[in-house]
């Protein structure tokens, strides 16, 4: 029997959040109007360019950074406002794994200690119950349990990254963002790591929100696919429909780009005009509108509003107006 949890019943909704910066006492949106809902116990994967906001909208949902307006429900539970203790708590319940390993660890701290410190900072558990605790985090993410007495520099990056997961994993979550967890890593380990992370989402009923740039690492790991904009979401689909279907004019570009690994069949890749224009000052309508060649003149006026126009599939461009 199908035990998968309804949608309609998301751990995570966020509803048209805003994060804006001030740059030179004017205010600009790093994340602009993002609507989206994350099923219990499924994958959504954020693609999109460097500096599409898909970053800081996951560190505003995580409450590291405030968020300027909208809200997030994580769990039933409001916490776009969350202070204090209640915040805290909360933290318990979602953790973020981060893109540099690396940077992530503190160098002068064995292993062991850098696992165990969530675990020791919101339960008080005693050191005993730690590390039995911590040993078998270190086997579910791949690493013999001797690393508990090393430091950080003694292991390669894919071995960093899988004790920054066995560190996000130490107070059993139920969200992970992971934001490009395996862009600094050598292509060769990136699928093992990805691998782990699926296995870990299985095991630990874990529900991911996969932040990435690289259409194919988000497809590898995704249910279902956002795709970001200069600050907006353009499109939301499965992950099958995104793929086989995409509706906007900037999906379909990224899309056309992947490899086909059949070299038999021909696919036409659609090359983007001009660059990514600046998020200071995006430009006005729809943010695309100056390297779409379907642009029309309303694109370059109104902004066009996240729509779904097919069931599950919500997409943002006036092609879709009836
Ligand atoms: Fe292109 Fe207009 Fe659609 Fe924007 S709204 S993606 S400019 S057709």
């Amino acid at each position: 029997m199908d035990k998968k949890p309804v949608e309609s019943t998301p751990l995570l909704e966020v509803k048209n959040l805003q994060t804006a910066f001030s740059i030179n006492d004017s205010w600009h949106n790093a994340v602009d109007d993002v609507s989206f809902q994350v099923g219990r116990k499924r994958i959504v994967g954020v693609v999109g360019e460097s500096g599409c906001g898909k970053s800081t909208a996951g560190r505003t949902i995580l409450r590291l950074l405030e968020p300027t307006s909208g809200k997030i429900i994580f769990d039933g539970k409001d916490i776009t406002e969350a202070k204090g203790t209640s915040l805290r708590k909360i933290r318990q319940d979602f953790q973020m794994v981060f893109q540099d390993p690396y940077a992530s660890l503190n160098p002068m701290q064995m292993v062991g200690d850098v696992i165990s410190e969530p675990i020791r900072n919101f339960t008080g558990k005693s050191t005993n119950q730690l590390k039995s605790e911590v040993m078998n985090l270190l086997t579910k993410v791949g690493l013999p349990e001797d690393a508990y007495y090393k430091y950080p520099h003694e292991f390669s990056g894919g071995q960093r990254q899988r004790i920054g997961i066995a560190r996000a994993l130490a107070l059993r979550p139920k969200l992970i963002i992971a934001d490009e967890p395996v862009s600094a890593l050598d292509v060769s380990v990136q699928s093992q790591v990805l691998n782990l992370l699926k296995e870990l989402q299985q095991e630990f009923d874990l529900t991911f929100l996969f932040i990435a740039h690289d259409l194919s690492v988000v497809r590898h790991m995704s249910d279902r696919i956002g795709v970001m904009y200069l600050g907006g979401l353009v499109e939301i689909a499965d992950k099958k429909s995104l793929y086989a279907e995409p509706l906007h004019p900037y999906t379909q570009a990224l899309v056309s780009a992947i490899p086909e690994p059949d070299p038999r069949k021909k696919k036409q890749r659609i090359i983007l005009q001009g660059d990514v224009p600046s998020p200071i000052d995006p430009p006005k309508g729809c943010a695309f509108h100056p390297r779409c060649i379907h642009a029309m003149a309303e694109c370059s006026q109104t902004k066009p509003a996240l729509k779904e126009v097919r069931p599950g599939h919500q997409v943002a461009c006036h092609l879709y107006n009836s």
